[in-house]
């Protein structure tokens, strides 16, 4: 039957699929058998698991929303029954005590007397309750594994899931997957930003959908809307076929632009760079007639691998990006793992307690004796085959710039004396975006070649809101009046000292904040390839001294609603 569910949108494109439902419930688990001294563990083990599942389906009931928040809570309060059920738990224990089998066999052996029990129903209402046991199983064997079986999809398929992580993300488009929801996560999260990269559709924020689809129910997702069809009717394949040829028709008017200028109405060119994550971004970037890369992510590209990348595979990357430039600028961020762009090499630290104020970004590279030193080798020799900048992630003091300008300088010295080409001149700059970086810029500028204000973090930690958590998804926002100040400020004394700044976060990404960056002074800009020729759009209609002339009464404003008005004001219809 057709229903309407809704979560929020991460990753724009509607896509059509057949629905793949990660629950972790395959229970393809082989017969372990315990020693009787183990037994006690063994049973702690899983009464841990049931007091995790618990508490996880509490937190699923408190992240419901919308229409159907109370049908879907329902269901999780019947899961919820089901987790207390003395039946299901005194029998998986005495098959723990008794039959001395491990708590996962444990598990699939008392799914499978349950279900025959299910199966011998002769309602059918009642027969299809086996998928709710099924549920509460696969969460107790998902937790039983810390671990997380590999996501796994097919061609034509839409993955429903409780999280993805960027790496894997790659591989599912790989395998054909057209589109994926996630119960939780957050449009910033660096899952998001990838899945844009990938014109991959993604909503995220919407559990109602992993409880409600099943295995093979047909998905319509629009993933510029955040909207959810389960089982579409003749109405909504329409829309669906319509969003996608309009999609097309849309595409065709913006590459009209590719050649364009991007140069305001009254006459001034601003910069536009690319973001870039693989190679394939560094490609669409030159074909769109991007100024450059102004952000290359090097962390995606070894997320995906289980060991750390050597230099020559390192090298092999950051040439391939800037040859794909043919001579504009490349600018390489030093490796920024950590948080939620986790690797599978251990480098970057798993239980932290506090991941995004833990050892992330330049922290982690300056920890990891060697790290830096294999990076910039391979950033210094790529500069060779053209024009490279670096860029330091997460630099919270001067110190810390300094210490990776005389790596550089190192790097230097050591690749010449092996007889390796290299540019003249490779400036070194300091991502903003945390903000004693912000706040104490003056005193450490003039270590810095440029400067990239990364909004999203910056956003994260100067509102403390977890850029990945959709519990705040409406505090989580760049437009606070404290974050505009900050921005206002860093421009400022990027100009004063004619150091040139950027920002690459998503802010810059969607022409709808178009006006406020322009305002603020900015004329660079660093977005990714897929909205770059909107954003061009955007400033070929603005009117940069009538903005500039209007930035007092955007920093006068003492609330995101005033702020959200001063937008709303200078909103840019596409033609
Ligand atoms: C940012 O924080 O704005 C940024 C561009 O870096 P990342 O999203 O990779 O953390
Ligand atoms: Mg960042």
């Amino acid at each position: 039957m057709r229903q309407l569910l809704s979560g929020t949108a991460a990753s724009r494109g509607s896509a059509l699929g057949r629905a793949r439902v990660r629950l972790p419930h395959a229970l393809d688990i082989e017969e372990v058998r315990i020693a009787p001294e183990d037994v006690e563990a063994e049973t702690a083990r899983f009464h841990d698991a049931v007091t995790e599942v618990r508490h996880e389906m509490r937190e699923l009931r408190d992240r419901l929303h919308g229409a159907l928040a109370q049908e879907v809570g329902e269901f999780l309060d019947l899961h919820a029954l089901l987790l207390d059920d003395p039946e299901l738990l005194s029998g998986i224990e005495t098959l723990i005590r008794s039959g001395l089998y491990a708590a996962d066999y444990a598990l699939r052996l008392q799914r499978n007397r349950i279900a025959a029990v299910f199966e011998g129903m002769d309602d059918p209402y009642l027969r299809s309750r086996i998928d709710d046991i099924d549920q509460v199983i696969g969460r107790l064997h998902a937790s039983l594994h810390s671990h997380r079986a590999e996501l796994q999809g097919a061609s034509g398929e839409i993955l429903v899931t409780d999280s993805v992580a960027p790496a894997e993300l790659a591989q599912l488009q790989a395998q054909g997957v057209v589109g994926v929801i996630t119960a939780g996560g957050s449009p910033l999260s660096h899952s998001a930003i990838l899945a844009r990269s990938l014109h991959l559709p993604l909503i995220v924020g919407a559990p109602q959908a992993l409880i409600k689809a099943n295995d093979g129910d047909v998905l319509v997702i629009d993933g510029a809307t955040g909207q959810i069809v389960l089982e579409p009717d003749a109405a909504d394949l329409q829309d669906h076929h319509a969003r996608v040829a309009q999609a097309r028709q849309e595409r065709r008017q913006l590459n009209r632009l590719r050649r364009e200028p991007t140069r305001s109405l009254d006459g001034v060119d601003i910069k536009l760079w690319a973001n870039a994550e693989t190679r394939e971004d560094v490609i669409e970037a030159h074909a769109l007639g991007a100024a450059g890369v102004g952000l290359y992510r090097t962390e995606f590209l070894f997320l995906g691998s289980c060991e750390l990348p050597d230099e020559a595979s390192q090298f092999r990357a950051y040439r391939d990006a800037v040859l794909a430039m043919t001579g504009r600028t490349v600018t390489i961020r030093t490796l920024d793992l950590g948080a939620d762009k986790a690797d599978k090499t251990g480098l970057a630290l798993k239980d932290e307690p506090n991941p995004a104020l833990g050892l992330r970004g330049v922290r982690l590279s300056l920890a990891r004796e060697g790290l830096l030193h294999t990076q910039m080798r391979a950033i210094v020799r790529a500069s060779g085959y053209g024009p490279v900048r670096v860029l330091v992630p997460m630099i919270s003091s001067g110190e810390e710039i300094a210490l990776v300008r005389r790596t550089l300088d190192a790097v230097r010295a050591e690749l010449q004396a092996e007889g390796h080409g290299m540019a003249a001149r490779i400036p070194l700059g300091a991502m903003i975006e945390v903000p004693s970086a912000a706040l104490s810029l003056s005193s450490f500028i003039r270590d810095c070649d440029f400067l990239s204000i990364g909004t999203n973090d910056l956003v994260q930690y100067l509102l403390a809101a977890d850029r990945t958590n959709d519990a705040l998804n409406a505090l989580y926002s760049p437009l606070h009046p404290a974050v505009l100040r900050v921005l206002r400020d860093v421009v400022r004394i990027a100009q004063r000292h004619a150091v040139p700044v950027t920002v690459c976060g998503e802010i810059a990404a969607d022409p709808v904040f178009v006006p406020l960056l322009l305002s603020l002074g900015l004329t660079e800009l660093s977005l990714h390839p897929a909205t770059l020729l909107e954003v061009r759009r955007a400033i070929r209609s603005s009117h940069l001294g009538q903005l500039r002339g209007a930035a007092p009464a955007l920093l006068r404003a003492r609330s995101r609603t005033a702020i959200e008005r001063w937008l709303d004001a200078r909103s840019i219809a596409p033609p």
